[in-house]
């Protein structure tokens, strides 16, 4: 909170020469050239501002996964354990990092699979409907994978989605949630639902949602109460141990780096660690490390979220997510935060300054409640408007039927960045 508050006190100047002078003050300017910057035919970076949604890969990807691929070529099956990174155990390398950047223990977190998958997953041990108690919330502006998965769930289990599906959903005239309307709605219904479900940052509006109160309120209640963190890994520092929800899930493509379709994250609380009872699917990578090769052992569930695996892990996106974890183990959340909230500011600064009666600003004002991305609505603007911005070489991302999505990722963009796409953006708008 104190970062906020002191950053507000910046005064912004809507120049470019202000611009260019915060980036020579930008401790972390020098990490742009860690990343390959899409560029135009003309040899000029395009302004990339969809790190929301695949962000930009590390200079030191293509080393990572060649050194697998050479250890492979060399070693064949013996790279599980004479690789320079050894496969067997490799998915451990990535804990430490993650557990920081999440801000849990390292017990607490496991990298497999992909998000959609590990929802269903540990829904299988966290949705345990009974007959008094089996409706689950989500928030009405959920992603879509996150609403088919529990819409599916609720099938899997038969119960009629119209009825057992309860939406958290922002007031009339709003586009924000309101953590009253959450308290509101379980004081009704609290001890009908078994979980809560909720996009810790949501995709469309960029509200970041104050997840150890949701955590207090569910458990109020009795409800399970598992996090989305798709849009918030990498982004903002949800402190998952403290919050104390039951699970969370996330990909790591997005703000985190680590390539198209990676794999993802799973947080399970440490009081989970060593609870035998919970329900869930197994695989022999559920088993305890000792005895996993015996292979006739019966199942004895390894500790922690790493008794979630079912499977041995793919080494070469493992590669790839090791390499852009390293980079954040290297910077750290509290440097990239710090900076990520006076570049957001700067957007919004210069958006406002527009002073453009068309447009409006969804996401939350406060930067406590957002992370870098800012949902732009331009009333009347249709999709035209996005194309010209590409055309342009400016990467945004459109939501039906009016909203530019926009996140200035502090890794990689500049406040000179931030600086031209507004300028680009006010020659296009009505
Ligand atoms: C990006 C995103 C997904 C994508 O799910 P995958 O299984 O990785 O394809 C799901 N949920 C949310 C909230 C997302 O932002």
């Amino acid at each position: 909170m104190s970062t906020s508050k002191k950053i507000h006190l910046i005064a912004f100047e809507p120049h470019l020469e202000f611009a260019l002078n915060l980036d020579r003050n930008d401790p972390l300017a020098k990490y742009r050239t860690a990343f390959h910057i899409p560029k135009d035919e003309q040899g000029n970076d395009w302004l990339y501002f969809t790190g929301n949604s695949l962000g930009l890969q590390p200079k030191t990807t293509k080393s990572a996964i060649e050194q697998e691929l050479n250890d492979w070529a060399n070693l064949g099956v013996e790279g599980h354990f004479e690789a320079k990174n050894p496969w067997m155990p490799y998915h451990e390398f990535l804990t430490e990092s993650m557990a920081k950047i999440m801000g849990a223990k390292p017990i607490e977190i496991v990298v497999m699979n992909t998000l959609t998958t590990n929802l269903h997953l540990l829904m299988v041990s966290f949705y345990n409907p009974t007959k008094k108690r089996h409706k689950i919330l989500i928030e009405s502006d959920a992603f879509p994978s996150d609403r088919y998965a529990v819409q599916t769930q609720l099938e899997f289990h038969g119960y009629d989605t119209n009825e057992c599906l309860i939406e958290w959903t922002p007031r009339t005239d709003e586009k924000l949630l309101r953590t009253e309307d959450l308290e509101q709605i379980l004081e009704t219904q609290g001890e009908e639902i078994a979980l809560l479900l909720i996009g810790g940052v949501n995709y469309y509006t960029g509200q970041y949602l104050d997840l150890k109160k949701i955590a207090a309120l569910g458990h109020a209640k009795g409800c399970k109460v598992g996090i989305d963190l798709a849009h918030g890994a990498g982004n903002i520092q949800p402190e998952l141990h403290d919050s104390g929800i039951d699970f969370a899930a996330w990909c790591t493509y997005k703000y985190l780096n680590a390539g198209p379709g990676s794999l993802g994250g799973v947080f399970v609380h440490e009081r989970y660690a060593h609870d035998k009872t919970l329900k869930r699917f197994a695989g022999w990578w559920s088993q305890n490390k000792a005895t996993r090769f015996n292979m006739r052992q019966p199942l004895d569930i390894t500790p922690g979220a790493e008794g979630w695996q079912l499977s041995n892990p793919p080494i070469l996106s493992m590669a790839a997510i090791k390499a852009a974890l390293d980079l954040f183990n290297e910077v750290g959340m509290n440097k990239l935060r710090e900076k990520s909230i006076k570049l957001t500011g700067y957007l919004e600064f210069l958006i406002k300054g527009l002073n453009h009666a068309q447009i409006e600003i969804i996401t939350p004002s406060d930067s406590n409640q957002r992370g870098c991305q800012l949902s732009i609505q331009v009333k009347n603007a249709n999709k035209d408007l996005h194309k010209k911005l590409t055309e342009q070489h400016v990467i945004t991302d459109w939501r039906e039927p009016d909203v530019i999505r926009c996140a200035p990722v502090p890794f990689y963009n500049s406040f000179e960045d931030v600086f031209r796409m507004v300028k680009i953006l006010k020659t296009l708008l009505p």
